[in-house]
């Protein structure tokens, strides 16, 4: 945790806050901080800067915090990712949300198995843990937006061509004969394959709406390496 990520309902005072649970712990013990010592802080949503601890007791930790800056700009980029297996949707959004991504779509795709979709991983409650994680690491405060698209088709054809109007529109795909552009100057659409790729109909309806199909070099990658990479290439 680089950053202590504050909510409006930690403030009793102007810059009071006071922690309990998992923060509490975390300050304690991994920081192992004391009283008079500061730590970065962010508010959600809102700026960063630092809190000093006043005061820690059985129950709860008290800061006095001071917000002086801005959170790292926002990457222009819109993740549009098939859902992944559960264990690696945990790293994909919190990886993600480190690097700066503010939105995310969650697809099916042919190659998605079907019971990924019941996962508890999917729940409202885990997603904002793992976008948390990802601030926290990041020195972030603005959670990234998720949304939940079950149907490919209608996706791809009626939603996705506005999400990607003036961005360079890009498909992720191992087989393509473009390489992934580096450097892109400008606001990206990436779409990202399950585990086993993207099915030649499904990249079809992807080039048919304006993406480009461009590779990462021969070598098949994870998920959530796959993102980092196209990510560094292009930012
Ligand atoms: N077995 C699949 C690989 C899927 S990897 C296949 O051979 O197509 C999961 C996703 O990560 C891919 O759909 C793609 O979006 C991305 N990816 C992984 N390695 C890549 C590479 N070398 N170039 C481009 N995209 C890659």
């Amino acid at each position: 945790m680089n950053l202590i990520l504050l909510f409006p309902d930690d403030f009793v005072g102007d810059q009071r806050v006071r922690l309990t649970g998992r923060r509490r712990e975390h300050v304690m013990h991994v920081h192992r901080a004391a009283v008079g010592d500061a730590l970065v802080v962010g508010v959600g949503g809102g700026r960063i800067g630092t809190g000093e601890v006043t005061r820690i007791d059985e129950e709860a930790l008290e800061m006095r915090v001071a917000l002086r800056e801005d959170p790292p700009k926002p990457l222009p980029l819109t993740l549009v990712l098939a859902l992944p297996r559960p264990k690696v949707l945990n790293r994909v959004i919190a990886g993600a949300t480190s690097l700066g991504v503010k939105r995310i779509y969650l697809i099916n795709a042919w190659r998605v198995e079907k019971s990924y979709w019941k996962s508890p991983r999917l729940s409202e409650e885990n997603l904002l843990a793992q976008r948390t994680l990802g601030l926290e690491q990041a020195r972030d405060t603005t959670l990234p937006s998720i949304e939940i698209r079950r149907l490919f088709r209608p996706f791809v054809e009626e939603e996705l061509p506005s999400i990607a109007r003036d961005s360079l529109a890009l498909v992720a795909h191992p087989t393509a004969v473009a390489e992934c552009p580096r450097n892109a100057g400008q606001p990206v659409t990436l779409a990202i394959g399950p585990e086993g790729g993207f099915i030649d109909r499904e990249i079809s309806s992807l080039e048919g709406i304006g993406f480009t199909p461009v590779a990462l070099g021969p070598r098949i990658l994870r998920v959530e390496t796959a993102v980092a990479s196209v990510i560094g290439r292009l930012f």
